[in-house]
């Protein structure tokens, strides 16, 4: 955890007090929303909320997913991904990943497709995630979606600035998610958004986020809401955090490359952009396939200097929760878990944190 704060927050959350704008309405949250739609380009529009996880589950609902429904999803992510799946009594339908981005691979969910269609299931929505910044090969995925009529809901919660042939993650789909949340490359200290060019859709999850209030001059409600609106003054932190998202994806990147001129050759394979990938580095991810050590050795022995390195994601199919939820693919996402690790990648890295990591790997190899 490394939220870093270096913009004008502090100035646009005072101004919400000043204002008196501090409930979930006001102009920061209309002012953060604008920066996320115009940061992607013309004709999108945002809906703040409190989570990216509310963000799926709303983005589900606007896609008509319910009980009995499934909906497929990367197996190679965080639990954020599917459980609104579970929210709605729909079912999970688990993708592998592929070796080149450790996103879905497109040819298993094509598989995944045909046979969930010759099985009598509907198929209500598709949801890959672009993990740890690295954009998924979105052309391949949306040709596939486009030719099966599924809708496409994009989980960039990792990979706020990240883009593909110059088109930035949650430009491809029809609805993109984004996490604020305290550990993502940029924060409101817990939130998220669900952006489209629909307007109508984004227009009806803000209604949605605010318990479906009925115009009328008392509450009335004819549809279930939820309370899943972002407050004015964690938008205002959000505000003040887009203006330094190119500057944090920077920095990002160079912490990416300080640790591939460190140690590449060393045994550790880094999750490398593909020709015309840009990924923003959220964090540097390594598979140790030749290392005299395993990922576990290399954290326990960071540990000790007080330094967090993870494990990479453990894949859904293979959680205790999601047991016997349908899955395609060749289990690289067994691979990644079994060899990969997050290697301590803030923003704010310094050089007294960066020898010592440096010492402690040169120590272990
Ligand atoms: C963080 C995250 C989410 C959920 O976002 P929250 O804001 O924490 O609810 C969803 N998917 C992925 C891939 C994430 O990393």
């Amino acid at each position: 955890m490394c939220p870093s704060y270096g913009g004008k927050e502090q100035e646009y959350v005072n101004e919400a007090f000043e204002t008196n704008w501090i409930s979930p309405v006001g102009p920061n949250l209309q002012a953060f929303e604008e920066s996320i739609s115009s940061y992607h380009g013309e004709g999108y529009h945002t809906a703040a909320l409190s989570s990216g996880t509310a963000a799926i589950h709303l983005a589900l609902i606007l896609l008509g997913v319910e009980r009995g429904d499934e909906v497929i999803c990367s197996s190679f992510t965080f639990a954020g991904t599917c459980n609104p799946i579970m929210y709605l009594g729909a079912t999970p339908v688990f993708i592998d990943s592929e070796k080149e981005t450790w996103n879905m691979d497109p040819d298993a969910l094509e598989e995944a497709i045909k046979d969930r269609l010759a099985k009598g299931k509907k198929v209500k929505a598709i949801i890959p995630v672009h993990l740890y910044g690295m954009p998924a090969n979105m052309p391949e995925i949306m040709k596939v979606a486009r030719e099966y009529e599924i809708p496409v809901i994009e989980d960039a919660a990792e990979a706020l600035g990240a883009s593909l042939n110059g088109q930035k993650t949650g430009t491809f789909g029809d609805l993109a998610v984004f996490s604020f949340n305290g550990n993502k490359i940029i924060t409101t200290s817990g939130g998220g958004a669900l952006m489209s060019k629909d307007k109508e859709q984004i227009e009806k999850s803000k209604f949605l986020a605010t318990q479906a209030r009925d115009q009328a001059p008392h509450y009335q409600h004819s549809t279930i809401g939820y309370n899943y609106r972002l407050s004015n003054i964690s938008a205002g932190i959000g505000r003040g955090q887009m203006e330094v998202l190119d500057e944090r994806i920077k920095q990002r990147r160079a912490v990416n490359s300080w640790y591939k001129d460190m140690f590449s050759g060393n045994g550790f394979d880094f999750l490398t952009e593909p020709e015309g990938y840009f990924s923003n580095y959220w964090l540097t991810t390594a598979l140790l396939e030749d290392t005299p050590f395993d990922r576990e050795e290399l954290r326990l022995e960071l540990e000790k200097e007080n330094i967090e390195a993870r494990p990479l994601w453990k894949p859904m199919h293979l959680q205790p929760v999601f047991e016997g939820a349908p899955y395609y693919g060749d289990k690289t996402s067994e691979y990644l878990f079994e060899k990969g690790v997050c290697l301590p990648s803030c923003s704010s890295l310094d050089e007294k944190e960066k020898e010592r990591i440096h010492q402690t790997i040169v120590r272990l190899l």
